[in-house]
């Protein structure tokens, strides 16, 4: 049985978080003394010399309503890597803990896992790019604080079976992570729906792809009110600026533009993995429901040196586990990807 107070971290939970100005008063005034700002401001920028709001509470109301899930149970991170660092802080102590990770997949785990000196296990997906659930099941210790599960996947693109990733939340009394970076790009249903069947699920999303404000640095996590209540105890308290605050707010309102551009990238997706089967350097395009595409080359390091040479730069994925001869190739726009089609076709086998 999955049980909370067992698995997080004991100086965690008897963390009393700092308590900021706007804790501590949190109603209307005409006159603010209490938090050392500069009462005069920069005279060119002049909104910006009050703190922003610790709890992101006009961001988190928006993300409630596009999303459907209540605010309580919404932490918002300097980007999704911070809400995986701050994952760890919470759930693994230093050393002694350990978590599994499911090859070949996002890095971020993998270094924010070292920073925080915890023990990682590396439980390679199948040559299908799915769980291994055997060897999940085996791997599993009575230290292992979190399972990371990334779906659509990076680097491979596709989505993990859902009744896979239902067996491990089913399964596993540790924390599951479900990182949905890519979700939006995919016909799959979100976890983030799941949330009260599941009380040892985070689900990750970000701002960073679907809705194309990767320099705003915004990343969500959903989970029950408890795991979102430690989260934020471990945050710093102004983790997200008044700027990014501000726009993310914006940002959020356009929904219906978000949506069309989806549709039009996932459409290039789709153009652009017919268009490279076509090409004879071309050995095989691997099933994606993400904004990217994984392709593999007779010889990758060759393909990505000669697109490097006319411009286009790649990931280089071929030294990944299950990528051999792969590079990442993010869709462009209709001009960039008949570039990189055409460039492709100019290297000679
Ligand atoms: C791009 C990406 C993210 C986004 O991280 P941010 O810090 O929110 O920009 C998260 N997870 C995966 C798997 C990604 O590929």
């Amino acid at each position: 049985m999955f049980n909370l107070d067992s698995i997080v971290r004991k100086n965690i939970k008897v963390l009393k978080p700092y308590s900021t100005a706007r804790d501590e008063f949190k109603g209307e005034a005409t006159i603010f003394l209490d938090a050392n700002e500069n009462s005069i401001g920069s005279s060119t920028l002049k909104w910006y010399n009050r703190y922003p709001d610790p709890f992101q509470l006009k961001v988190k109301d928006k993300i409630s309503s596009i999303k459907q899930v209540p605010i309580e149970n919404i932490f918002i991170g300097h980007g999704s890597d911070e809400a995986i660092d701050i994952i760890y802080r919470c759930f693994c102590e230093p050393g002694q803990d350990q978590v599994i990770i499911c090859p070949p997949t996002y890095g971020m785990y993998e270094v924010s896992a070292n920073i925080n000196n915890v023990d990682l296990k590396r439980i390679p997906l199948t040559k299908e790019f799915q769980l291994d659930l055997p060897a999940l099941e085996e791997a599993i210790e009575i230290n292992t604080k979190i399972i990371w599960i990334c779906s659509p996947n990076n680097p491979s693109g596709n989505s993990l079976n859902r009744v896979d990733i239902e067996m491990v939340l089913n399964n596993f009394d540790g924390i599951v992570v479900i990182d949905e970076a890519y979700v939006n790009f995919s016909r799959q249903r979100s976890f983030v729906s799941d949330l009260k069947e599941y009380p040892n699920l985070i689900v990750m999303q970000t701002l960073s792809k679907a809705w194309g404000l990767a320099a705003l640095r915004l990343g969500m996590a959903f989970a029950s009110t408890e795991i979102v209540g430690y989260m934020n105890k471990v945050k710093p308290p102004y983790n997200i600026s008044q700027p990014v605050q501000t726009i993310a707010l914006e940002a959020l309102e356009e929904i219906g533009q978000v949506n069309d551009m989806i549709i039009f990238l996932v459409e290039a997706r789709k153009q652009l993995e017919i268009d490279l089967l076509e090409l004879d350097q071309v050995t095989k395009v691997y099933p994606s429901d993400a904004n990217f595409l994984l392709v593999q080359f007779s010889d990758a390091k060759k393909m990505y040196h000669h697109l490097l040479s006319l411009g286009i730069v790649a990931r280089d994925r071929s030294n990944v586990l299950l990528c051999e001869e792969c590079l990442r190739i993010t869709v462009g726009t209709e001009k960039e990807n008949d570039s990189l089609l055409s460039a492709i076709s100019t290297c000679p086998i």
